[in-house]
């Protein structure tokens, strides 16, 4: 990628966005941009924050409960779980995040439900989709969707948002979309289905792979590289 830092890479990352939409000729408010800053540190989240991004997305829970212990001055912060999630770290996750986006077993979905703090608005879920059908990887394969979808829409703490994949990477532009596109059909089978639940999110497109995401709707695109510049660690 390319070598520049915040803040220009924030403004850059907005721009490349807001083009993206304009060439698949949806609103440009029809995205949300999500920071992806894994293994970046606090400093830098303050940073974009203060070029007003709100929303950021963590893999690692306990680095993420970290960086959220230094941030907690920045009360309209949206914090966004992206990464797979243990049954045994629910609770933290239930109790500090606004949305996961890794969902992908019942069990999980019913104890983020049950320890979700009742004072805090229901937590946002994205069921993460193996749209690949890559052998060992995280998810949920697509046939599986649709029930383990009726079963987290009826969790009293939780509100079933959407979908969200991590495709095999692709060498053009055509072919990264082939996933995309099946995912955004799941999504339209998923509001058919279940048409009095709020599903509204597809989550698809990182930092090389994001114009192919908003062609095929994406309505959050998650950038890390993009905005932070290379990881060095994990
Ligand atoms: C790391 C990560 C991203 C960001 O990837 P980049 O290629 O750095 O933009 C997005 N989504 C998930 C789930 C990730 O783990």
């Amino acid at each position: 990628m390319t070598d520049i830092a915040l803040p220009e890479s924030l403004v850059q990352a907005r721009e490349r966005l807001s083009n993206a939409l304009e060439k698949a000729k949806r609103p440009l408010d029809s995205a949300t941009l999500l920071a992806v800053s894994k293994t970046k540190p606090a400093s830098m989240i303050r940073q974009a924050w203060q070029h007003g991004q709100r929303e950021f997305g963590e893999n690692y829970l306990q680095e993420a409960l970290e960086k959220q212990a230094e941030l907690a001055d920045l009360d309209d912060i949206v914090w966004h779980f992206i990464g797979p999630l243990q049954s045994n770290k629910t609770r933290s996750a239930a109790e500090n995040f606004a949305w996961i986006h890794s969902v992908d077993r019942l069990k999980i979905a019913t104890r983020l439900s049950q320890q979700r703090p009742a004072q805090l608005p229901p937590l946002n879920i994205c069921l993460q989709v193996n749209i690949s059908r890559e052998p060992s990887k995280s998810g949920i394969m697509p046939d599986e969707v649709m029930s383990l979808a009726k079963e987290v829409a009826s969790l009293p703490n939780l509100t079933l948002r959407g979908l969200m994949a991590i495709p095999a990477p692709a060498n053009s532009l055509e072919e990264q979309r082939v996933p995309f596109r099946a995912l955004g059909q799941l999504l339209t089978d998923l509001q058919a289905a279940l048409p009095n639940a709020p599903i509204d999110t597809l989550s698809m497109g990182m930092s090389d792979d994001l114009e192919a995401a908003v062609l095929e709707g994406a309505t959050l695109v998650r950038l890390g590289t993009a905005i932070f510049g290379a990881r060095t660690t994990r």
